[in-house]
């Protein structure tokens, strides 16, 4: 995977949030396995985008102003290119209603089904220094606490040891006639992460990818969100 140093990888950008694409392009760089996807300036150019990925694609609002972008309605999963320009007319609409800037644009994401749902995240611990979070993601998120920590550095049995840590390792094992996860897709992306974290600097504060698919045996993952906050 490319490694680039920390100069090179978070120079010009600004302290505070990135938007999901800034995040992403950060993490991608290192390996993290990423969705199909497009930034677009405006509605036109997500409806070309939604056209070029075919089929049912996911529209989310790109703002650096919003971390948490359900919360605005500024996701929208399973549309059909010909429901892109409405969605984003109302997304930017939510986005004035809730007193935000505008954004600086639209993400335009092929449909992931199936697999399941994990959190991957980086802060800085003021006593234990950089943390690596691993943890279920989704509904299971919500229902109970599933997560574990390293100190960074960490090796590829560490990640291991880390999944199965999880209750959610049942899970990903293929539970109750679901299909197995991709289990080393996961640890890869794991490793990714945290030499993403490693190497991206002090300037990187916290980092999360909430969710990421893991697919079925042999299919990878994916993430299909990430935040970045840079100091
Ligand atoms: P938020 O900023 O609110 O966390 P996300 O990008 O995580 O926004 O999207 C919210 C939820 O929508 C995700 O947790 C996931 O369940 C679903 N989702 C987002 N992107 C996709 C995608 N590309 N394919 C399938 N589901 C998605
Ligand atoms: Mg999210």
């Amino acid at each position: 995977h490319p490694v680039a140093s920390d100069a090179s990888v978070l120079a010009d950008l600004p302290a505070g949030n990135l938007n999901e694409a800034e995040s992403k392009a950060i993490f991608a760089r290192f390996g993290v396995p990423m969705t199909r996807e497009h930034v677009a300036a405006d509605a036109a150019g997500a409806t070309a985008a939604a056209r070029e990925l075919g089929g049912e694609v996911v529209l989310k609002v790109l703002s650096r102003a919003i971390a948490h972008k359900s919360d605005i309605g500024g996701v929208r999963v399973g549309l059909r290119a010909e429901e892109v320009p409405d969605a984003c007319a109302t997304m930017r609409q939510r986005l004035k209603d809730a007193g935000a800037p505008d954004p600086e644009g639209f993400l335009v994401q092929e449909r992931i089904r199936g697999g399941v749902e994990m959190i991957l995240g980086f802060h800085r611990d003021p006593q234990l220094g950089p943390v690596i979070l691993l943890g279920s993601g989704g509904v299971a998120a919500e229902l109970f606490q599933d997560t574990t920590l390293r100190l960074l550095p960490i090796s590829r049995t560490d990640a291991e040891a880390m999944v199965e840590e999880l209750k959610a390792a049942r899970l990903l094992r293929g539970y109750r006639g679901a299909p197995a996860a991709d289990v080393p897709a996961l640890v890869d992306a794991v490793m990714a992460f945290a030499a993403m974290a490693g190497a991206a600097g002090e300037r990187l504060l916290e980092a999360e990818i909430n969710p990421l698919f893991v697919l079925p045996g042999g299919q990878g993952a994916r993430a299909v969100d990430g935040l970045a906050v840079l100091r």
